[in-house]
């Protein structure tokens, strides 16, 4: 096992490899993955600096050596510090960047998306080996792909879950938190164990830590509700009392949370918006006052 390789015993089929990325802190590190038994796929081309490259193709023409084809370069999602070395590596080695059509319509003439991946005709399974399930899982990112192997019950969850830091919701980057919750359910409910998040390390007990982020979100949007309901009209004034228990300075970041929760408070009738942008002001429902 070297340096930048580690191979994960309760996940087999794939390694995880972490590199440097510029990324949310406390995290500082995207994890890049190989996914298939011989010929393999990379997941999250995540860096977008030389030297983590270099190890990053490095690594991809050791398994070339033992005779593995790397297929195909694969995001799952958008995000700056997924996609930061993948013009550098599908250039390299000669393969297509894969992801799905709402990914493609974000990178649009920054990065080429050449190959679609949608949820109901893509396999990617066999031409690697393994039983794999594309989902389309919306909700941090548009177009936000994970991969589950049927099998052996591993799920690559990229930023739909973090072992490191929170996941972010921003509605001004098609973030939306209905979205979110409703798939956090149905990826829980396909039963993973281990859950590979793009951020941190491995979790186990992937069924329980899914239904945990749930439980989480929504006590998170009953205080939203609640400040609301106690008079909070503008985004400030109900991050203050939601979010009170959150140090000051991630206060910018919780806002934007705090407005997809509003943004679902409304959606399911229990708050309304007047005004629109910076001069929105939030009201409870009449009947939840
Ligand atoms: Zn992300
Ligand atoms: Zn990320």
């Amino acid at each position: 096992m070297s340096d930048h390789s580690l191979q994960d015993t309760t996940a087999p089929g794939v390694e995880r490899l972490p590199l440097r990325t510029p990324t949310l802190p406390p995290a500082t590190h995207t994890n890049s993955f190989f996914v298939g038994r011989r010929d393999f796929y990379l997941v999250e081309p995540a860096s977008p600096y030389g030297p983590e490259q270099v190890r990053l193709h490095d690594l991809i023409e050791a398994r070339q050596q033992r005779g593995h084809r790397l297929l195909g370069v694969i995001a799952t999602h958008h995000h700056p510090d997924h996609i930061g070395g993948a013009t550098a590596v599908c250039a390299r080695f000669g393969v297509p960047l894969m992801a799905h059509i709402r990914t493609r319509e974000k990178l649009a003439g920054k990065v080429s998306v050449h190959v679609l991946i949608d949820e109901e005709t893509t396999d990617l399974g066999a031409p690697v080996g393994l039983d794999l399930a594309v989902l389309h899982t919306p909700g941090h990112a548009p177009g936000h792909l994970c991969l589950f192997e049927r099998s052996a019950g591993w799920m690559i969850v990229g930023d739909m879950l973090s072992s490191l830091s929170s996941i972010v919701i921003d509605p001004d980057d098609d973030g939306d938190m209905d979205a979110y919750i409703t798939e956090l359910q149905r990826m829980a409910a396909l039963g993973p164990t281990t859950l590979l998040p793009a951020h941190g390390d491995p979790v186990g007990d992937g069924v329980a830590r899914l239904a945990a982020y749930v439980a989480h979100r929504e006590a998170r949007e009953e205080r939203v509700r609640r400040a609301v309901a106690a008079g909070a009209e503008t985004l400030t004034a109900v991050v203050v009392r939601a979010y009170e228990d959150t140090p000051a300075w991630l206060w910018p970041v919780a806002a934007k949370s705090a407005r997809a929760h509003l943004e679902r408070l409304r959606l399911h009738r229990k708050v309304t918006q007047v005004g629109k942008n910076t001069a929105a002001r939030w009201r409870p429902m009449e009947d939840e006052r």
